[in-house]
């Protein structure tokens, strides 16, 4: 394989980002008079590689230098409200909507009932223990749509009922099959007052 392919082979691999998209970034990189753009998207990967971490109470992308993160030291945060995502990147759409001035916790995944798999048991072992520690009032599940996403809200909604906690899901509105990230910031305001 020649390194162009090599490049537009690992561009391919980034979310919303397609073959002829990749080619073209590829493209792009590769003409940039004096690899002005090569070398500023290797700096910052450096240093992003370098000083980002998740946070250890929350999970969300936070430097690492900053643990816990900024949202779960902001002392004007709602801390009775925990919302749930399946990724760091939903976080950054909904602080962007500015429906929600609650706490989160980062799912880092979804169970899969058809392969038995599911977001790792640290995760949501800490997410239950946040509930019973943190005297959280209400969770709410903002995850996606779709099959393997609402399974993982049945089955998070009777473990934290089971940890005394009022669960509830993102209301209608969000499009069949949609990821939070992708949904723009009315919806998300019409879909955390629609929760239920
Ligand atoms: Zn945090």
């Amino acid at each position: 394989m020649d390194a162009l392919d090599q490049l537009i082979g690992v561009l391919a691999k980034l979310p919303a980002i397609g073959r002829r998209s990749a080619e073209r970034i590829a493209v792009r990189l590769m003409t940039d008079p004096a690899r002005k753009l090569v070398k500023q998207l290797a700096d910052a990967l450096q240093t992003a590689d370098r000083n980002i971490a998740s946070c250890r109470i929350c999970g969300l992308l936070t430097e690492r230098d900053r643990d816990p993160c900024r949202i779960c030291s902001d002392p004007r945060r709602d801390r009775e409200r925990l919302c749930v995502v399946e990724d760091p990147g939903d976080v950054l759409a909904l602080e962007q909507s500015g429906a929600y001035r609650g706490l989160y916790h980062v799912l880092g995944g979804r169970l899969s009932p058809m392969n038995q798999e599911g977001p790792a048991d640290t995760t949501v072992d800490r997410l239950l223990e946040r509930v019973r520690q943190e005297n959280i009032g209400e969770v709410i599940l903002a995850l996606n749509t779709g099959v393997e996403s609402d399974a993982t809200a049945s089955w998070l909604k009777h473990l934290l009922e089971a940890a005394g906690a009022r669960a509830t899901r993102m209301g209608t509105g969000l499009p069949v099959g949609s990821g939070i990230s992708y949904v723009d910031s009315l919806t998300l305001q019409r879909a955390f007052e629609g929760r239920r």
